[in-house]
């Protein structure tokens, strides 16, 4: 058996190498969404058409959406707490996640590669700034980081159970899970995550997510970007 938080062998690493998203499996392609779009004419073509292609770009410029969700696309996700947080706010997918009662090996915390000032115009923004001397900060984090797992630790070996122990484990501990979504709820995540709007870890996430589907959906992640990332 192979362990969870080793990335599968189609993945992109984001955060510095510290996190990765993986393509574990999809379903359904082009001429899927271009068949469910016809269906109520009784056809279904096996090849992809210059016609259907033109199809494809009305479907998503129109935001009809429905033919989308006959793809189906499930990613393995090796992220910090706080980024699993925000995509779990998005219930249109399946999740399933390494439950921390159930094991206490593998933990890893993310140590951001560069830390940013807060923005003084929007409340929850960041921005970068290239003065920020940030070395010895980034060493207070990372020892935190290190505090807490012996803390953990002492508290397993003192008795006490994992479900409880884990309380103190940082907001940066790293977790996997498994998340599976249709097409359609998938580009709605990248246009909502792959924005100047969104934290900058999740829009690593959203990036590399959308280089994994390119290959399957090449003609559909050119007019997403076109018509609803406006690139
Ligand atoms: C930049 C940014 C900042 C954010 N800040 C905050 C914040 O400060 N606090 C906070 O709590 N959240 C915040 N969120 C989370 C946000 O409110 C959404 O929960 C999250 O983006 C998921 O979006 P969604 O509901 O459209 O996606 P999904 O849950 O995947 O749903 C997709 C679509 O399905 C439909 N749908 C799903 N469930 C229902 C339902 N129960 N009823 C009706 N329609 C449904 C809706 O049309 C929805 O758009 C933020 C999100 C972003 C992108």
């Amino acid at each position: 058996m192979e362990r969870l938080n080793i990335p599968p062998s189609n993945h992109i690493k984001v955060l510095g190498g510290q996190g990765w998203v993986g393509l574990i499996d999809h379903l359904g392609t082009e001429s899927t969404i271009v068949n469910a779009a016809r269906v109520s004419f009784g056809k279904i073509r096996s090849t992809m058409e210059e016609r259907d292609v033109a199809l494809l770009n009305y479907l998503i410029a129109n935001r009809h959406t429905s033919p989308l969700e006959h793809v189906v696309f499930t990613f393995s996700v090796h992220c910090p707490l706080f980024v699993r947080g925000q995509w779990h706010r998005h219930r249109t997918w399946s999740y399933n996640e390494i439950s921390r009662r159930y094991t206490e090996i593998d933990l890893e915390f993310y140590t951001p590669e560069k830390l940013r000032r807060q923005s003084e115009n929007n409340r929850q923004a960041s921005f970068a700034d290239p003065d920020f001397e940030d070395t010895e900060l980034r060493k207070l984090i990372d020892e935190s980081n290190r505090t807490s797992l012996a803390l953990y630790e002492k508290l397993l070996a003192g008795g006490v159970c994992r479900e409880q122990a884990r309380g103190v484990l940082p907001q940066n501990m790293m977790t996997t899970f498994w998340a599976t979504v249709d097409l359609s709820n998938l580009l709605h995540f990248l246009q909502l995550r792959d924005s100047e709007h969104a934290q900058f870890e999740i829009r690593e996430y959203a990036v590399a997510m959308r280089e994994l589907i390119r290959p399957v959906v090449p003609h559909v992640v050119e007019y997403f970007e076109q018509h609803m990332l406006g690139r």
